[in-house]
């Protein structure tokens, strides 16, 4: 059992004379891809707190989009790295095995294999790469080449990802021609129903519209697999209705077609289970995709496949940092945390554990905001993965207003961030405790009581 952090005061004088100069700096260096919606630049990190180079310190809210599971240089984390640089940082996982990436390995299958299927793992670095892995994988494996994803979805900015990505155009303009043969059908929001389907019957009708498709216009022999977040990241944090994933696994075993679970965002125990589609009863997907959240903040992904998919030939995919030995320690150490292997104190059993509780707490809390915020049209998620939708008197989105929202928590002292149209997205560290997430919901309410 390790130490609890010492929780600091809030001090939110932004922007810092520090804070303007580096952000200055950063405006004439780096690429103008990048986007700066908030004047804030780290020092450094302890637990759900970070300190900025000027002093003020903030609760974390976002994780670094989902990724800082364990807080900010979590002892363990710190320990498992610093053991593992000391004795080799890079060899090849190509080309040589390493015990800290068998054991890894060893260690997530578990948590998806069932009696009888036996599962493998791909490492590499990022979301997007285990991504791409996934569909080289599924395209490999079938032999075919169509693949189905979502309205709505993220999938990374690598060429392949770009086109799966069915969310904002910017990602695509300018950047063509993208993959052939991939094609977006709408995904199931029960807030948002499509196809004038409603928050019961969404599912279904999502079904239907597939099915739609292989009679009309994609041959279902032709499609290799259909990939989908089982909970909507950067889309808006939207859960699909109860039936939806069972229905689009016995879709895909219908005709023959890989199932991928892209869990990079919702995935490594931030809904309270280790991954989002294990809410859903009964559902396995073919392929998982794991990044973000599954090494606090090291860079490292997985694409898991059951060993019955993973039939790609010696030599045919690889990358030369992927799986690399010091992001693996620091993965073992979340999971350490994650599975209560190790102890965070505060956090009950274990994180998950943890991610489940808080999360409940922090939901609830949050519908309880909507008697008095008319404007906060839907709270919904799972554990800490949770997402605030602003809307109009009219009920349509208010992406005007959730920016206000968004900065006036953050110059309150809480680091947040968007996404979707209208869509505030809680994805604090999974040992953020129940005083902690008081905290961070006492500034969110004064926050939008200066927007009233
Ligand atoms: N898939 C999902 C569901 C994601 O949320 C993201 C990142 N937001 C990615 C893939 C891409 O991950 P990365 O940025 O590490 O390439």
């Amino acid at each position: 059992t390790l130490p609890k952090p010492r929780q600091p005061e809030l001090k939110t004088s932004l922007p810092g004379p520090k804070t303007a100069a580096i952000m200055e700096r950063d405006s004439q260096h780096l690429s103008t891809s990048y986007m700066r919606p908030y004047p804030f630049v780290p020092d450094h990190g302890e637990g759900v707190w970070l300190t900025d180079v000027d002093g003020n310190t903030m609760l974390d809210f976002f994780a670094g989009i989902a990724v800082s599971t364990t807080g900010h240089a979590h002892p363990h984390v710190v320990k498992a790295v610093q053991e593992q640089i000391t004795k080799f940082t890079h060899v090849c996982l190509t080309d040589y095995p390493q015990e800290i990436t068998t054991s890894l390995a060893e260690r997530m299958v578990k948590h998806v294999e069932k009696p009888g299927e036996k599962w493998r793992v791909f490492f590499g670095n990022s979301g997007a790469e285990a991504v791409e892995a996934a569909v080289k994988l599924a395209r490999n494996h079938t032999g075919r080449s169509h693949i189905i994803s979502t309205i709505g979805s993220f999938h990374g900015r690598t060429y392949g990802a770009i086109t799966l990505t069915g969310s904002k155009t910017k990602y695509k303009r300018g950047f063509g021609p993208l993959l052939p043969n991939v094609s977006h059908v709408p995904y199931p929001n029960p807030f948002r129903p499509p196809l004038g389907a409603t928050a019961e019957t969404c599912g279904q009708a999502v079904i239907d519209h597939i099915e739609g498709l292989f009679q009309t216009i994609i041959p279902a022999d032709e499609v290799a697999a259909i990939i989908i977040e089982p909970m909507q990241g950067e889309g808006g944090y939207i859960v699909p209705p109860a039936d939806f994933l069972p229905k689009l696994r016995a879709l895909c075993d219908r005709h023959g077609i890989m199932l991928i679970f892209d869990e990079v965002q919702a995935g490594m125990g931030r809904s309270g289970k280790m991954y989002s589609f294990q809410h859903f009863d009964g559902v396995q997907p073919d392929i998982i995709t794991v990044a973000k959240g599954i090494a606090s903040g090291m860079p490292i992904s997985a694409m898991l496949a059951k060993e019955s998919v993973m039939t790609w030939p010696v030599g045919s995919h690889g990358s030369t940092y992927g799986g690399n030995p010091v992001a693996a320690a620091a993965a073992h150490a979340t999971l350490d945390l994650l599975e209560g292997v190790v102890k965070h104190p505060g956090c009950g059993d274990s994180l998950m554990h943890n991610a489940a509780q808080v999360g409940e707490f922090i939901m609830t809390e949050l519908k309880a905001m909507q008697a008095e915020f008319p404007f906060l049209g839907d709270v919904r998620g799972a554990g800490m993965f949770i997402g605030l939708e602003f809307v109009k008197p009219d009920g349509s989105p208010d992406g005007k207003l959730r920016d206000a929202a968004s900065m006036a928590m953050f110059e309150r002292g809480l680091l947040n961030l968007d996404c979707g149209e209208a869509v505030i997205r809680i994805s604090p560290p999974l040992i953020l405790t129940r005083e902690e997430a008081a905290t961070g919901l006492e500034i969110m309410r004064d926050a939008l009581r200066a927007l009233k």
